[in-house]
């Protein structure tokens, strides 16, 4: 099953046609599409368009947009029987730079990796330029059932994380990131999952990226591994489903 992990069709540059970008990627063979709320008003946005056959809806923040995380973790209580995972949270230590700023985060990055456990819900999990520094937080926590995003962190440290069972998302930008190949080397299938992250992480710079581009790292996880890209679509796709409890 072609299962796209995370995305964002609630982007503007999806605005006036998500049902389009879904029929399209219904015809590419995508089975599941994991949209993630970033804030309060995309997440009510999330919910409105997850339809629990073809989009599921998953809430967080952006770690340097915090402003209204405290509606957001009241959101996710009231929600919290209809979304699949909370995500995308996390660290973003490339946008912000200052420590009191990365204080910040990591306290509310606290709160959320709390309210995964108390309502055992997935995490999807951010770290641009902090890999390191968010699985840190997250084994000290004892966060379990995790899935690192988009990690462009070191293969060092997310062997690690593979020995605690955590997930890693894959997103088509493989197609022109050496670390992304390197991390696939080091991680194994039954650990990696696919994603778009649409419309950002495209496989050709600049453009805007689709949950059907997921192929495109389909294909380069098989080639990595050796494998069809039919057996990384099934591993990954039971993967997936299993980590989100998807009853597809
Ligand atoms: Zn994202």
């Amino acid at each position: 099953m072609l299962i796209d992990v995370h995305c964002h069709l609630t982007a503007p540059e999806f605005e006036d046609r998500v049902e389009e970008v879904v029929e399209k990627s219904i015809k590419a063979g995508v089975k599941a599409m994991i949209t993630s709320g970033l804030g309060y008003e995309d997440g009510l946005k999330v919910l409105e368009i997850s339809d629990y056959r073809i989009i599921y809806p998953s809430l967080g923040v952006s770690p340097y947009a915090l402003e209204k995380h405290e509606q957001v973790i009241d959101l996710i209580n009231r929600e919290s029987k209809r979304i699949v995972a909370i995500g995308e949270v996390g660290l973003d230590y490339w946008r912000v730079r200052d420590d009191e700023g990365r204080d910040r985060q990591r306290r509310v990055f606290r709160e959320f990796i709390e309210l995964s456990k108390s309502l055992d819900l997935p995490l999807i999990i951010h770290s641009r330029s902090a890999g390191k520094y968010a699985l840190e937080i997250l084994f000290e926590m004892r966060a379990e059932r995790v899935i690192m995003h988009a990690f462009d962190g070191a293969a060092k440290h997310a062997v690690k994380a593979v020995e605690r069972g955590y997930m890693f998302s894959i997103p088509p930008s493989i197609a022109r990131s050496q670390q992304k190949r390197n991390l696939v080397k080091r991680i194994p299938l039954e650990n990696l999952l696919l994603e778009s992250d649409s419309p950002a992480l495209p496989p050709v710079a600049g453009r805007i990226n689709y949950p059907w581009n997921i192929r495109v790292s389909a294909e380069w996880i098989g080639k990595i591994k050796g494998v069809s890209i039919e057996k990384v679509i099934e591993v990954t796709g039971r993967n997936a489903a299993e980590i989100l409890d998807l009853r597809l």
